[in-house]
């Protein structure tokens, strides 16, 4: 125990000297409910009574009063305790006037309004400044339009006030324009040399700060003490983690800086375990299910494929499939996501996988988002399982009704040992014969909805489904969105690729000429190239974007040697198929397109990814369009044509420069973009993240994730008295989306 407490983060602290150690560690340990390391929590579940008490039981409110609250999310004393500040006044550290403005940093002052002042300004406008007085000094806080009306207002002669800021020291003295501030009572202008850490909460129209303060405060001074326990008591000695108990009363009430950065250490941590031990617990319920379906250890034609491939496995690529093979043949359910950048063959992979469900009887289905994208799939494994006597048959929306119907039965007497295809797959009328394997393709195009009713035109609900993703996800990610299904990655290209030549082009006519210029000496070579667009047609409010169709037009008219195709979104299936067919073939030789052609499109010949307005689209779908390119063995080139007006796509453009890792794209996307986007907690059915930050409490979420993982082993069902409160707790926070299991 000593040991661990010696790893941890704080002990380093104290070793640089950054911060004061604590007298006893063991003084942020609650005392243990229990001896048990892994054992019961904390067995007052009944305590959930308590914090789940609606806040009117508390404290009379008046109605409107309990409306605002409500406006804010809080209905019950829990919700009280789980509304952290938004942000804190610092009155621990107050500072005479006459030592402001000479940190740099946000200090805090505290006195007496001694007078206001309306200054006009040359342009006839006028800004106000309104004089704090201490004692030792005067300061100004300066402010304009609304708020100086606001201030001028609300601040009479004399008021104490206490003000965060950041201050400067000039001809005109000491003033700030960026501040906050409060006006205090006389009794707390009494007791301001305590010297509180004040929380900032969020407010809603009619409640005022000092109210809101109030009753937070009254409310995590009467029931932080029961706030039930949710982690074990190894693991917050392991972790040097605060209770419960303590981290719900200093987050509102934090005694000192250290109180509260061990406060939210608690909470993040918490937040963190709580949405793994949801995760876990769903991921080792659905393996805990039996699988009424068993795969083989021979494999005929399987091992016929492998012989048959012109190439090697890379390393990865085999270690993906063990991996997949090994949970095929487990008696358990597989629910398993295969990630691999665009290029790193992803494709062979899921044949072999599906030459083998053949070999032990059962059909496979693959899903796929789009139809061309479905047909090219459809074309590969034909190719791939034809000679080793696996008959596919393709179903997408709009087939002529004779070959629909050929289609459907071969799929459903079992002639066809592959079906591929659109969502179209999942239609009613599609019946398969013995589906045993279910494979979805760019699993973020599709609902878990549709996931399942693939899964359930299988024998016995054919728990055996593998998702895979060209789009890298980032492993805390990986931790979080998909962390109740078992992963593999392939984290390696095959040998002999070159990595695509990425430049960035103003949208200048210079610029453009340089781009047609790369475009001619490719053509030249024989290679084929992409131009992309952000938009099908322009619209009066994008009014500057050169489209498709117009660049199609310009183009055709400037290559007069060259075949340019068009594909975009509001071209019918059958059109885009034949241009993308006439691309594939080498007929055209430059393909204009809509992002249609975004995901998994192969055509090895091509050599350039022309974007045009290349700011206009998101990281990952740039990373995307220049995995289009680079598939053969030529040298390939990728052209971002735009200006990166926002930081943002500066960024943006500047990463697609710096590297063709597709898990560093992704990782920068991150960061970039922000967890709450990237993670869609609302849809994707998680808890929210109140506190915890995805990227920058990354070591948090590994530890998590671990505790959660030892709790769950010891604890596979949750079952049991001792599991009550985390039940509790779980159901607290996730609610109905624990029920929801991610395959169904
Ligand atoms: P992904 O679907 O992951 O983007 P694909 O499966 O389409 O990648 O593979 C891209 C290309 O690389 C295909 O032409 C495929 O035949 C080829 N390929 C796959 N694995 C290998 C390998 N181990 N060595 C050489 N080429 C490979
Ligand atoms: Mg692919």
């Amino acid at each position: 125990m000593t040991q661990s407490l010696f790893d941890n983060p704080r002990s380093k602290l104290q070793k640089s000297g950054e911060e004061k150690p604590l007298e006893n560690p063991f003084e942020f340990l609650n005392p243990p409910n229990d001896g048990g390391p892994h054992g019961p929590v904390d067995h007052s579940a009944s305590k959930f009574d308590i914090i789940n008490r609606p806040i009117a039981a508390f404290r009379r409110m008046s109605a409107s009063r309990l409306k605002q609250l409500e406006k804010l999310g809080l209905k019950t004393i829990g919700d009280c305790l789980d509304n952290y500040p938004r942000s804190y006044l610092d009155r621990s550290e107050l500072l005479s006037i006459c030592d402001a403005g000479r940190s740099g940093q946000v200090e805090t002052i505290h006195g007496k309004v001694a007078d206001k002042k309306d200054i006009p300004t040359r342009a006839g406008q006028s800004f106000t400044k309104i004089f704090i007085y201490d004692g030792t000094d005067g300061a100004a806080l300066v402010a304009f339009g609304k708020r100086a009306g606001y201030l001028k207002k609300s601040l009479k002669l004399g008021d104490p006030v206490v003000v965060s800021g950041k201050f400067k020291r000039s001809d005109w003295g000491i003033e700030t324009t960026t501040f906050e501030y409060e006006k205090l009572t006389n009794e707390e202008a009494d007791l301001i040399h305590t010297g509180r850490i004040a929380p900032v909460y969020q407010l809603t129209a009619g409640l005022q700060q000092r109210s809101m303060r109030s009753l937070m405060a009254e409310i995590a001074r009467e029931y932080a003490d029961a706030m039930p326990e949710t982690i074990p008591l190894e693991t917050r000695l392991k972790h040097s983690l605060v209770g419960r108990a303590r981290a719900a009363l200093q987050i509102h009430l934090p005694d000192s800086h250290e109180e509260l950065r061990q406060a939210r250490r608690r909470i993040i941590f918490e937040e963190f375990y709580l949405l793994q031990l949801g995760l876990l617990w769903r991921k080792k319920r659905h393996e805990t299910r039996r699988k009424r379906i068993k795969f083989t250890t021979e494999g005929e034609k399987a091992l016929a494929l492998l012989n048959s491939l012109p190439f090697q496995l890379t390393k990865a690529q085999r270690r993906a499939l063990g991996d997949i093979m090994k949970e095929m043949r487990s008696r358990s359910p597989m629910n398993r996501l295969l990630q691999g950048d665009v290029g790193s063959g992803k494709t062979v992979v899921s044949a072999m996988a599906m030459a083998w469900a053949v070999d032990s009887g059962y059909q496979a289905a693959l899903m796929a988002p789009t139809e061309a994208l479905a047909h090219q799939h459809y074309e590969t494994l034909s190719a791939f399982l034809s000679p080793v006597g696996i008959q596919t048959v393709l179903i997408k929306g709009g087939m002529p009704a004779a070959e629909r119907r050929a289609a459907l039965t071969a799929l459903e007497t079992g002639y066809a040992g592959v079906g591929v295809g659109t969502h179209a797959l999942i239609e009613p009328d599609v019946k398969f014969a013995r589906l045993g394997l279910a494979i979805v393709d760019e699993q973020h195009r599709f609902g878990v909805n549709q996931r399942v009713r693939l899964m359930k035109k299988g024998v016995a609900g054919a728990h055996t489904l593998l998702v895979m993703t060209a789009t890298p996800i980032p492993r805390t990610l990986a931790m979080t969105k998909y962390g109740d299904m078992s992963q593999s990655v392939i984290d390696e290209l095959p040998s002999g690729r070159l990595p695509v030549e990425t430049k960035r082009y103003n949208e200048t006519r210079v610029d453009f000429e340089r781009v047609f210029n790369l475009l001619i000496k490719e053509l030249k070579k024989g290679r084929q190239a992409y131009v992309v667009y952000p938009l099908v047609e322009s619209s009066e409010a994008m009014g500057d974007i050169r489209d498709a169709v117009d660049g199609h037009q310009r183009l055709s008219n400037r290559l007069p040697d060259w075949n340019v195709g068009l594909l975009h979104g509001r071209m019918s299936g059958a059109e885009k198929l034949e241009a993308m067919e006439k691309f594939k073939s080498g007929e055209t030789h430059v393909l204009v397109s809509t992002t249609v052609i975004e995901v998994g499109i192969d055509v090895p010949n091509a050599s350039l990814m022309i974007v045009i307005h290349a700011d206009r689209f998101g990281l990952s779908q740039l990373h995307q369009l220049r995995g289009r390119v680079g598939r053969g063995p030529h040298q390939s080139y990728c052209a971002l044509v735009g200006w990166g007006k926002t930081d943002e796509s500066q960024a943006r453009l500047e990463a697609m420069v710096q590297t063709t890792d597709g898990f560093e794209i992704a990782e920068k996307d991150l960061e970039i973009r922000g967890p709450g986007e990237v993670l869609g907690t609302r849809q994707s059915g998680l808890p929210d993240l109140t506190m915890a930050h995805l990227t920058r409490d990354s070591e948090a979420l590994k530890a998590a994730r671990d505790a959660a993982a030892a709790f769950i082993d010891e604890n596979p069902d949750l079952g049991g008295q001792g599991c009550d409160a985390v039940r509790a707790w779980l159901s607290r926070k996730w609610g109905g989306r624990l029920r929801l299991a991610s395959v169904g």
